[in-house]
């Protein structure tokens, strides 16, 4: 069975840099449109059941907004 993992993206910590959508070697997250508390638009994360489980994309934020955890 092919591994599944958790995204869990802190909306209101995000600063919308972009490095994890840059950072994504399966292409899992996607531009937002929503604007959070700080008034900036975090990515949101599209294709969850693509995610490898590779940490890029937690290893580059700067602000530690990503968690990815195992699910299955
Ligand atoms: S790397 Fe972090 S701060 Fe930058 S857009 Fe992604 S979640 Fe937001
Ligand atoms: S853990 Fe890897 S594959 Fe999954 S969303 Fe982050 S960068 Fe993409």
């Amino acid at each position: 069975m092919k591994e599944a993992f958790s995204i869990e993206l802190d909306f209101d910590a995000c600063k919308a840099c972009g490095y994890c959508l840059e950072a994504c070697p399966k292409d899992v997250f996607d531009p937002g449109a929503a604007h959070n508390a700080k008034g900036y638009r975090p990515p949101v994360v599209a294709r969850p059941d693509d995610c490898l489980g590779c940490r890029g994309c937690y290893m580059v934020c700067p602000d530690f907004c990503l968690e990815i955890t195992r699910s299955v």
